[in-house]
This record gives structure tokens, C-alpha cells and sequence, in this order.
């Protein structure tokens, strides 16, 4: 009974959780995506009711004084705008130098234009949540799923911090876990390949190895709809052949947790914690729940120092770097 009970805390949790989630890029857009984080604007649009939360600051964000009949909607934490007592609204920008529009006491100043909305070039959208190009980012990785009682699981603790992964998935595994990886396209996550059979490439002549990656990126776009961009090589094997025979780009790691081998939470910790930077790719593994054990833990903490938990994609795009094909990457800065 007190299962039961739990099982439903957590439905109703998760499922509020994904309703803010799915709602949130309703609200606002970027514009001119495709120009680049730089070049992109941010719309406000007109909150819908009951979308957005009035709720208190929490303190560390109270970096403005808000005026007596104003409410401000926040988004993630984020103040985003501020409601006037004539219910027109505000963009708010927390740049320092930006006070805001009004101050109790004093008379107020219209602002130039009533359109002109805030600008930060350093918050970006994507995968639905917003990030900030100013904090460290890396790409957490998941390989040889996917498998639905680890990878759920990294993705719950993950989506709770606002963070995506990149799972290098082998073909022949996909169709049995469609359900799965159908969320991890959904919630923003990256499907990626990690061959059909999880072959090891460098044994393998010029067709059997564009085949493998043919076969894995041709089953994953059948299940998700999404065609992946990027390769892992099994082993991280590779020679001559294999490398002009992939035909995407080749993500490698800079930190092996050897989580494969250890198989404990606590020393998959150890590899990250204290370890990890800015740029850095983490290699781990989809089939261990000491894995998605050592997930739980660090998440909250690195998110706690600042750290941004994003694709292999993500941190090519906001790093400003193209990715090649038949490149390798051991981490992108
Ligand atoms: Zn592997």
C-alpha cells in the first residue's frame, strides 16, 4: 500500500514535471535560431494562464527590488518578466547594469519603445530549457543501451537539474526499447550511434563498417524519427579504414570513468567529481544501475557548482565548433 502510494507520488511528480517542461517552449521562442546564439532573438509572448508560476524569489536571485503592485513571472527560477498594475508586462533583464523599470517613490520612466524586449546573448534555448553561455557545459555519455531501467533512470535525475545526455546506442538493442528511446528525443537528449552489433570497427573491412553504421543510424530514425549525427566507435578502436569510412563525426571521451569495470557508484563519482571542466566529454555506460546510482549523486552536485549538462551536439554549438565527419573529438572547447 505505502508503495502504491509512493509509485503515485512520484507519477504525479514526474508528470508535472514534464507538463513544465512541454509547456515552456510555448511561451517564448528564439528567432533566427539557425544565425547562431549570438544572432538569436528572444520573443516574449504572452504567457498563457496558468503556464508560468508567481512564486517568491528565492534569495540568491533577488537581484532586483520588485515595486508594490508588480508581480514577476519566473521560468526555471529565472525572473522573466514583471507585471504592471495595468497588466502589461515587462521583459527583465539580469544584467547588472539593468536596474528596473521602476522604483517605489519614484515617478516612472516610460520605456523608449513599448516592443523592445530584453536581450541577453548569453541565455540561449534549447532542447526546452534555457542555458546560460557564460557557466561550464559538458556532455555526459551513456553507451551500449539502450536499456529502460538505467536509462529512465539517468534521464529522471538529469531532466530534475535541467540537464540532457548523449546516448551512444547499439543498433540491434533499439527496437526492444522503443518506449525509452522514444523519450530521449522527446525530452532533448541525443540519440547517437554506437554501431549495430557493437562490432569493433578495426577488425572490419570498408563495407562491413559502413554498414554497421548505416544499419544502427537507420534503425534509430525508424523508432525516432531522428537520424543520428554523431558515431562512438566500440572499444574507441579505430585505424585508417575505419576512420574514412564512418562518414559522421567521431565522439570520443576525455574522462573514462571505467564505470564497466568498477561497476560502483562511488568510484564512477570519484572519475567526475573534482575531475570535470568546461568542454569535457564523460564516458559511462548505459547497463549499470551503479551508473545511474553515481548519475544521482553528481548531478546535483556539479549543478550545484555551475555546471551545465549537455549533448555531445550542444557543446559543439555553443562552443562554436563545427564537427566534421570522420573527425575525432575528445572534447570540444
Ligand atoms: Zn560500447
Amino acid at each position: 500500500m505505502k508503495k502504491h502510494l509512493n509509485l503515485l507520488k512520484k507519477a504525479a511528480a514526474l508528470s508535472l514535471s514534464l507538463s513544465l517542461l512541454l509547456s515552456f517552449p510555448a511561451m517564448a521562442a528564439w528567432e533566427n535560431e539557425h544565425l547562431g546564439p549570438g544572432a538569436a532573438q528572444w520573443i516574449e509572448e504572452q504567457t498563457p494562464e496558468g503556464n508560468a508560476s508567481h512564486q517568491p524569489a528565492p534569495d540568491a536571485e533577488s537581484h532586483f527590488d520588485v515595486p508594490e503592485d508588480h508581480s514577476v513571472t519566473y521560468i526555471d527560477g529565472q525572473p522573466v518578466s514583471l507585471t504592471n498594475p495595468d497588466g502589461t508586462t515587462e521583459a527583465i533583464s539580469l544584467t547588472p547594469q539593468a536596474p528596473p523599470a521602476e522604483t517605489a517613490g519614484e515617478p516612472s520612466t516610460p520605456p523608449a519603445t513599448e516592443t523592445a524586449p530584453a536581450e541577453d546573448p548569453n541565455i540561449v534555448t534549447s532542447g526546452g530549457r534555457q542555458l546560460d553561455l557564460r557557466k561550464p557545459m559538458i556532455a555526459l555519455t551513456y553507451d551500449d543501451g539502450p536499456y529502460a531501467p538505467v536509462g529512465n533512470k539517468i534521464m529522471d535525475v538529469l531532466e530534475q537539474f535541467n540537464g540532457r545526455a548523449t546516448f551512444f546506442m547499439v543498433g540491434d538493442r533499439v527496437r526492444n526499447y522503443a518506449t525509452e528511446v522514444k523519450r530521449m528525443v522527446s525530452n532533448g537528449h541525443e540519440v547517437a550511434n554506437h554501431t549495430y552489433n557493437h562490432k569493433y570497427l578495426n577488425k572490419l573491412d570498408a563495407a562491413s563498417i559502413r554498414s554497421q553504421v548505416e544499419q544502427c543510424n537507420q534503425v534509430i530514425q525508424e523508432v525516432t524519427g531522428v537520424r543520428p549525427s554523431l558515431m562512438r566507435l566500440p572499444g574507441g578502436n579505430q585505424n585508417a579504414t575505419v576512420r574514412q569510412n564512418i562518414g559522421m563525426p567521431i565522439i570520443l571521451w576525455n574522462i573514462d570513468t571505467r564505470d564497466w569495470a568498477t561497476k560502483n557508484a562511488q568510484k564512477t563519482i570519484d572519475a567526475v567529481l573534482g575531475k570535470v571542466k568546461d568542454g569535457d566529454i564523460v564516458l559511462m555506460h548505459e547497463l549499470y544501475s551503479s551508473t545511474a546510482d553515481a548519475t544521482a549523486t553528481f548531478v546535483p552536485q556539479l549543478a550545484a557548482q555551475g555546471f551545465q549538462f549537455v549533448t555531445v551536439s550542444e557543446l559543439a554549438q555553443f562552443k562554436g565548433k563545427a564537427l566534421t565527419a570522420n573527425q575525432v573529438y575528445y572534447s570540444i572547447r
